[in-house]
């Protein structure tokens, strides 16, 4: 109703230049987390911002967890036992702390903050993710990545990148997938993407130049930041839609605000989700659960984890349906 109202006084009001200006400045739409339980000793809880209700994607990104600070000494950290993916991609970014990755590839690495860990399902892999002894505080984000249908049973695949910080004016950047104000992150994507951590000092303003292409989501840690014009709260997703040439942050806190800048080519397939699996239809996710509770070569096995690989959960009753973005408004 009020965006109704806004609108017509628009017409009304608004020179020609003025209109053209405005149209630059995309409108955000606010994602808000729901907390969800991760699991290990005393589950430590996540924000999810991806998938919900109002969006599925951002570009490929189709899953975006953000934890912490979190008390490892409270919690009892991470513990994620041997489980299955297909049809995506896990993208590990911490912001404290520290993470041991087994998977059945064979890949031992420790995820550290400031390093991207990129582990490709594919076909399919299985992994664990274990927060170290040494760690105390536990922070940062657990994205995935939907694999396009022609990769999407690609093989197997680890990688590891440390982005050289970049500073600019206000801002220090870590892109470590695609490419933001002139820094290239050297590693592969099955689509267009960005991934870049953007910490803003207290007050700082900020414009980027972006991709027109893409679709954006500007995930914030800490800090109360303005995203075009929008106020974001931690945790909280911000969306600009794709047809923006630049976007503005600004700090609006008094001390420094840390966030998660994603980005993509509208990702146009639709896709089914269920559990730790990315397929195309509900008898893709049945074969795959199916595959895994027979301990198939399909996952392989993880070598080195002190306990059980974890379960499928059931089927839902009802087939699942494929989801895909709203229809633009
Ligand atoms: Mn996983």
């Amino acid at each position: 109703m009020s965006n109704v109202e806004a609108e017509s006084a628009e017409v009304r009001c608004g020179a020609a230049v003025d209109d053209r200006r405005e149209a630059k400045v995309p409108e955000i739409e606010v994602l808000t987390p729901r907390e969800v339980p991760l699991g290990g000793p005393r589950a430590m809880p996540v924000r999810r911002t991806l998938p919900q209700r109002a969006r599925t994607l951002i570009g490929a990104w189709c899953f975006a967890d953000h934890y912490g600070p979190d008390d490892v000494a409270k919690t009892g950290g991470m513990d994620v036992a041997p489980h299955p993916h297909t049809g995506l991609q896990t993208v590990s970014w911490l912001f404290s702390g520290e993470i041991e990755h087994r998977d059945s590839l064979g890949s031992h690495a420790f995820v550290r903050p400031g390093e991207l860990n990129l582990m490709t399902g594919g076909y399919g892999i299985s992994h664990s993710e274990v927060s170290t002894p040494g760690t105390t505080v536990l922070h940062g984000v657990q994205l995935w990545l939907a694999l396009p249908g022609e990769h999407r049973h690609t093989a197997r695949d680890f990688q590891h990148h440390v982005p050289e910080p970049l500073r600019i004016d206000g801002a220090e950047l870590r892109v470590f997938l695609g490419s933001l104000a002139g820094q290239a992150s050297p590693v592969r994507t099955f689509t267009p993407l960005l991934g870049a951590e953007i910490v803003l000092d207290a007050g700082a303003a900020i414009t980027l130049a972006v991709d027109p292409d893409f679709e954006h989501g500007l995930l914030v840690d800490h800090g109360e930041v303005r995203m075009a014009g929008t106020l974001l709260h931690p945790a909280e997703l911000g969306y600009a839609a794709p047809g923006t040439e630049t976007l503005t942050l600004v700090n609006e806190s008094a001390d420094t605000a840390r966030t998660v800048l994603l980005g993509g080519t509208p990702f146009e397939e639709e896709i089914v989700m269920w559990w730790n699996f990315i397929g195309r239809s509900h008898d893709d996710i049945v074969r795959a659960r199916e595959e895994w509770q027979n301990a198939s070569d399909r996952f392989g096995a993880v070598e080195g984890y002190p306990g059980d690989r974890l379960p499928a959960p059931a089927l839902p009753n009802a087939v699942i349906t494929p989801r895909k973005n709203p229809a633009r408004r």
